[in-house]
């Protein structure tokens, strides 16, 4: 008979850990609000996205809903739609394709690079080729700052002006990375971002933001997410949507906006020690010089055939895993239908079979992670 306890399970991401740290100042920020009754679009919205936009180095932060709204409203600010094709990766969330197909453009996918996991550049060209001979006019790339690390932004912009593209840069994961030791933001013409409670500036709900120096996107951004308002609110100039930050959830922002740059190092520590404690066991993340991820998510490689006993394992022993994503959009019932560019997507093929998250976030002692490293080792040696 075993009389030892069965260790603890812990948590992948652990909100309880950053909600204690924040404590009472989300109490009064949220019951400011409250009393205030100025739910919708109040000041709170204004002052997080005037701070949102100076973190991020940009001119204009508009907030919204959700990140996926983020997206759609630069696509729909820019009048893209039938007719017209968005390069971006298979390997990604569904909300970077789903967004293109909902304002009725065509996704056409690229492949990712077998070390960063990101769009590679090089496949640009050959999608616009195939967007062209579907009759098909490209319009723009949307590259995503996967895991929280930066895209190939300088390459993706040179391949964007040759082809004389808009880039919406999806940072729904990366938001707060570098790229060239600059915070994104300003890469593309665009940068959406996500405050999902689990990305790593969420908020206690949905939320999201798009970023843009251009003063003109900005204007039609704002007027899209209030039902294409004109000169007021009853002069519907264009079709939009509802798609407002709370403002409790921007207060609730404020606040966590505040530690965001500390838990940004704690990520980097964390990601660190992994890196040093699992490189001769596993393949682990690759952040090139001059860039820095936010580590939404730890994402390791490991050798074919061998995720499912991984997983097994470390299960067993109370430690979580997540798999992003088993299934690339280009094989997804939904998106499916969609081109794949000339040049193919054999890596996204094998990185969806291969790769597995381990547990990350800002709050992860020495100690827990010492257990999942060793949990880890342990189970890449029994395989
Ligand atoms: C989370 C995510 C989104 C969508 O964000 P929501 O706020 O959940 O709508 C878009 N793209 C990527 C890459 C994401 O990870």
């Amino acid at each position: 008979m075993n009389l030892r306890a069965e260790p603890p399970t812990i948590p992948f991401i652990d909100l309880a850990a950053q909600r204690r740290r924040l404590g009472s100042a989300i109490d009064e920020a949220v019951l400011k609000v409250v009393n205030s009754c100025q739910f919708i679009l109040g000041p709170e919205v204004r002052e997080f996205e005037a701070q949102l936009a100076t973190f991020a180095g940009t001119k204009h932060a508009v907030s919204c809903a959700s990140g996926t709204d983020a997206l759609v409203l630069p696509l729909r600010a820019m009048g893209i739609g039938p007719g017209d094709a968005v390069i971006c990766p298979s390997f990604t969330f569904c909300a970077t394709a789903e967004v293109v197909a909902l304002v009725g453009a065509t996704p056409v996918y690229v492949d990712v690079d077998p070390v960063t996991f990101n769009m590679n550049p090089d496949h640009i060209a050959g999608a616009v080729e195939t967007a062209r001979e579907l009759g098909l006019k490209p319009k723009a790339v949307i590259p995503v700052d996967l895991f929280g690390q930066a895209a190939e932004h300088g390459p993706i912009a040179a391949a964007a002006k040759a082809y004389d593209l808009f880039v919406i840069d999806d940072a729904a994961q990366g938001f707060g990375a570098t790229y060239n030791n600059r915070r994104i933001g300003a890469f593309g013409h665009v940068t959406a971002t996500s405050f999902f409670p689990a990305k790593p500036l969420g908020c206690y709900g949905d939320g999201g933001a798009a970023l843009t120096d251009d003063d003109n996107l900005a204007d039609l951004m704002r007027s899209v997410r209030v039902h294409g308002a004109g000169s007021d609110r009853y002069d519907n100039v264009r079709i939009g949507l509802t798609s407002r930050l709370d403002t409790i959830q921007a207060a609730v922002l404020i606040e966590k906006l505040k530690i965001f740059p500390d838990e940004i190092d704690a990520r980097e520590r964390i990601a660190r020690r992994y890196n040093e404690a699992l490189r001769d066991v596993v393949t682990v993340p690759v952040v090139p010089a001059g860039m820095s991820s936010v580590w939404a998510q730890y994402t390791i490689r490991l050798k074919p055939g061998r995720r499912d006993a991984f997983a097994a394992a470390l299960k067993a022993e109370g430690i979580p895993t997540a798999i992003y994503y088993p299934i690339p959009l280009h094989r997804q019932q939904a998106y499916k239908q969609y081109p794949v560019g000339k040049g193919g997507v054999a890596v996204s093929e094998v990185l969806a079979q291969e790769v597995i998250s381990l547990p990350m976030h800002a709050y992860l002692d020495e100690p827990t992670q010492d257990r999942i490293i060793d949990a880890v080792r342990r189970a890449v040696k029994a395989g």
